[in-house]
């Protein structure tokens, strides 16, 4: 009695070992540093980029070197991140924390609202954006005025506030920095003014 599947089967293999296997693919001429080495699986693999329908151009939000990033997204969401090529700081590359963008855009555990937790508070509140800056520029600019010295005990003149401190990102650049010594040290009297690109 004929046994067709079974039969059918043993020909698949056969077929299957002249066609996915890596010796005989050789021994038809093709090369053992390309073709021959693909597998079925991996040429089945397609780009994620082949998926987007936008690309947008960003920066690394890790560190101040600033490397480039293209942003790719499909339907409006982000899809891929990776080094443009058309820096001339990084071009294309990314280090493994500017690699992970990517994670740090989409990851479910980001927190993409403002939180408070008032004054002998147990939990965080959601609160607008609008509430929350003007909540800081009232407590500054409240901080401020309760503790501008204009001159010491002996006199010399000092105009400071030893109150209030800031600590800047790694990734703000000259102008932003430039603007925050102007506004917090000349206008407020800050004295206090850190990065964390220099901790
Ligand atoms: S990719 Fe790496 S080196 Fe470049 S800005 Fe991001 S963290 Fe810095």
């Amino acid at each position: 009695m004929r046994k067709p599947t079974r039969r059918r089967s043993l020909l698949d293999r056969i077929k299957s070992f002249g066609k996915e296997w890596s010796l005989p693919r050789q021994l038809q001429g093709q090369s053992h540093v390309d073709k021959a080495a693909e597998s079925s699986m991996s040429r089945s693999l397609r780009p994620r980029l082949e998926e987007a329908d936008s690309v947008g151009t960003s920066i690394c939000p890790y560190c101040a070197v600033g490397c480039s990033q293209l942003v790719y997204a499909k339907d409006g969401k982000v899809i891929h991140v990776e080094g443009d090529p058309r820096s001339p700081i990084n071009q294309g590359t990314l280090c493994p924390k500017g690699a992970a963008t990517f994670g740090l855009l989409t990851s479910p555990r980001r927190i993409d609202k403002v939180l408070y937790r008032r004054p002998g508070g147990t939990e965080w509140e959601v609160k607008p954006l609008d509430w929350a800056m003007d909540r800081i520029a009232f407590l500054t600019k409240r901080t401020r005025d309760e503790s501008f010295v204009r001159r010491l005990p002996d006199g010399t003149l000092v105009n400071h506030t030893l109150a209030l401190a800031s600590l800047g990102g790694a990734t703000l650049d000259n102008e932003e920095n430039y603007a925050i010594k102007k506004l917090f040290s000349g206008g407020l009297g800050m004295v206090w003014i850190e990065n964390q690109a220099r901790v």
